[in-house]
């Protein structure tokens, strides 16, 4: 087995930026309404900036992260789309927020107070009220929400604050569930109306919703798994709704050698060679986000032929066993990508790791370079 020098990178996440700004396109039509592209945990995995930018080139009307940091992240790379950024950390202060004129999710009295705070003479601060719909998570709680819909009308009055939108995240226990927190949304927007407030944009579902709950669909749909052309239901492929899934996860063979039978191969012997076979080593482990969980489950293509992880995966490697097969040093394994293409998913590993394809993305560690096509 000559060793050669790689013609693959070592390990690479490939990121398809038209396939991004082609699943906020496709949701878009297949929604009617305004697209809010989720990037934050660096953009589920994929780089925050750059799904940002592609997200917009599909037409997405704002951006969301989960803290403000993120947002923070896409101003200094050069993004000028409206932006949103709900949970925050206790006794967070805001002036930095309308300082980069970065819109505020709410779930509070003390956030209410602060972003009103954070208002200077000539702006108020941008905020989205988050109302807890049901899922007993993040949100204005509903014994507070009489008085907090009060004080953000109020504040809105005086100029402090300008109310954005309304919004809630929904279970997806359920088709019953998720439409028993929207008829709870409509009350709430009823509510805030009777007050006083008529939020631009009311939006409530995310992309299983946007897809699978027409009602709900509302002034726009949040979406973070679909613009990275993942499906958020179990028993639907990414084809199945029409999205391209972005990220494919490669790594080149590190190393080859033909053992006998009954070779042990990576810790714990849990898999041993059945006869003399051929052992290539793929350079990905734990520590770069491919889960230990898949140990002797994950599938991979090694030189476009499918097979699966032998044994345990490791923090920085594991082996394939590859048969009689050629392979070489060098050689193309690919971990996941678009299922179209033959290759496996990032929901096949998750079904291998007991899990789902949103962890799989999101932990791609920062050991593995992105590059874009
Ligand atoms: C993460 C998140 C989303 C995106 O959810 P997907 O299922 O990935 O589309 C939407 N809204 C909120 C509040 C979130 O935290």
């Amino acid at each position: 087995m000559s060793e050669r020098s790689a013609q693959h990178p070592f390990r690479e996440a490939t990121i398809d930026l038209g396939a991004i700004a082609h699943n906020v396109r496709h949701l878009r039509e297949l929604t009617g309404v305004d697209v809010i592209g989720v990037v934050k945990a660096n953009g589920y995995g994929h780089g925050a900036a750059a799904a940002a930018t592609a997200a917009l080139a599909g037409g997405a009307a704002r951006l969301g992260t989960a803290t403000l940091e993120e947002s923070f992240a896409l101003r200094r790379a050069g993004i000028t789309a409206p932006l949103m950024a709900w949970l925050h950390e206790p006794g967070r202060r805001f002036h930095d927020a309308v300082e980069a004129d970065i819109e505020i999710g709410i779930s509070s009295l003390d956030q209410l107070t602060a972003a009103s705070e954070a208002a200077t003479a000539q702006t108020p601060a941008s905020v989205h009220l988050k109302v807890d719909t049901g899922l007993s998570r993040n949100g204005i709680a509903t014994h507070d929400l009489d008085h907090v819909l009060a004080e953000a009308a109020r504040l809105e009055r005086i100029g402090r604050i300008r109310i954005v939108g309304i919004f809630s995240h929904l279970s997806g226990a359920s088709a019953d569930d998720d439409r028993a927190q929207l008829t709870r949304y409509r009350q709430v927007i009823a509510q805030a109306e009777a007050v006083g407030i008529r939020p631009e944009i009311r939006h409530l579902a995310a992309t299983a919703g946007a897809i699978s709950l027409p009602e709900a669909r509302l002034d726009a749909v949040r979406v973070g798994i679909g613009l990275y052309g993942l499906s958020p239901f179990a028993g639907r492929s990414s084809s199945d709704l029409g999205l391209r899934p972005a990220m494919t996860l490669r790594a080149a063979v590190a190393a080859v050698r033909r053992v006998p039978a009954g070779a042990g191969v990576s810790y714990d012997y849990v898999y041993r060679c059945e006869r003399e076979t051929t052992l290539a080593l793929v350079p990905m482990g734990y520590a770069d986000g491919v889960p230990r969980q898949a140990s002797g489950r994950g599938p991979v293509l090694v030189n476009g032929r499918p097979h699966t992880v032998a044994g345990r995966i490791a923090m920085d490697q594991f082996v394939v066993d590859v048969g009689d097969e050629p392979v070489s040093v060098g050689d193309e394994v690919v971990l996941f990508g678009d299922p179209t293409l033959g290759q496996p998913s990032a929901t096949d590993w998750a079904d291998a790791a007991g899990t789902i394809n949103y962890e799989i993305v999101t932990r791609i560690g920062d050991r593995v370079p992105r590059s874009v096509s």
